[in-house]
């Protein structure tokens, strides 16, 4: 059966700092969800657990107790909510989120593309050249499948994030481009072994239905045997356009199917 595009499983609500927009809250996202077929949602605010040292300033203010001021979450017939986070990667390949708090979240975001950070995720400058970022995206995705985490309930956010290399959409896709066949297939086999979960992002997917050089990571993604899902990544209300349209347009393009898709709390194997 045809990959059913009926979750969206990374969404920011006005807790996260590059929100703030009060009608990104769980009421307007369960309309979202209803008026999009969508079943299932997951709140994924940034985070940066206190019990890890290093966070950056952005990320201290949002711990724990900041983002679960979105809890309880209103009860809904058709839609249901659960509580995630997207935590952070730094540049020393420490991971925001410390083994206590596994059991507390429903999913787990991870992003290994966050490469606008400078001297957080990237040097002091930025100055990664697209060869040197291609060289990042290969190894800090490395460096969280080596790591001993639920990959049932985790996800690896926006693989194709335009912030792997913002300075133009040139840039951008020549970071894309360096990043070499063979190490996709090795990384996306070890992440169909392990069961995580491979984000159809609506903001890499704008630009995979445009480049065929970042479809390709999706392609190779599903040859490896990769589970998929939706992450609309929205920040604020207008941010959900056309994300399930899209989606469905990429899940014909690579012929998934439902058993490719990733569902947190499951083998996913
Ligand atoms: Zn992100
Ligand atoms: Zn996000």
């Amino acid at each position: 059966m045809k990959f059913k595009v009926d979750h969206d499983y990374h969404i920011h609500t006005y807790l996260s700092s590059c929100s703030r927009n009060p009608e990104q809250n769980p009421d307007f996202l369960i309309r979202y969800a209803r008026e999009n077929g969508i079943k299932t949602i997951c709140i994924t605010d940034h985070f940066w657990d206190d019990a890890v040292a290093g966070a950056s300033g952005w990320y201290a203010a949002q711990n724990f107790s900041h983002i679960r001021e979105i809890l309880p979450f209103p009860t809904d017939p058709e839609v249901r909510i659960m509580f995630g986070c997207e935590t952070e990667l730094r540049r020393d390949l420490t991971l925001g989120i410390s083994p206590d708090k596994f059991d507390t979240f429903d999913m787990i975001v991870i992003p290994t593309t966050h490469m606008h950070m400078n001297g957080f995720t990237v040097s002091e400058d930025g100055s990664e050249s697209a060869e040197e970022r291609a060289k990042l995206w290969v190894e800090r995705l490395d460096a969280v499948l080596n790591m001993d985490l639920p990959f049932g309930k985790v996800g690896i956010a926006h693989l194709a994030c335009f912030l792997i290399n913002r300075k133009s959409e040139e840039d951008y896709l020549a970071t894309i481009r360096a990043i070499p066949d063979g190490e996709m297939t090795r990384l996306f086999t070890k992440s169909a072994a392990l069961g995580v979960g491979i984000e159809l992002n609506n903001g890499d997917l704008k630009y995979a239905l445009k480049h065929e050089t970042v479809m390709r990571m999706f392609h190779i993604a599903k040859s490896c045997g990769c589970k998929f899902y939706l992450g609309s990544d929205a920040h604020n209300p207008g941010e959900f356009n056309g994300a399930v349209q899209r989606a469905e347009r990429v899940v014909n393009i690579l012929g998934l199917t439902e058993d490719d898709k990733f569902t947190p709390g499951s083998e996913n194997v």
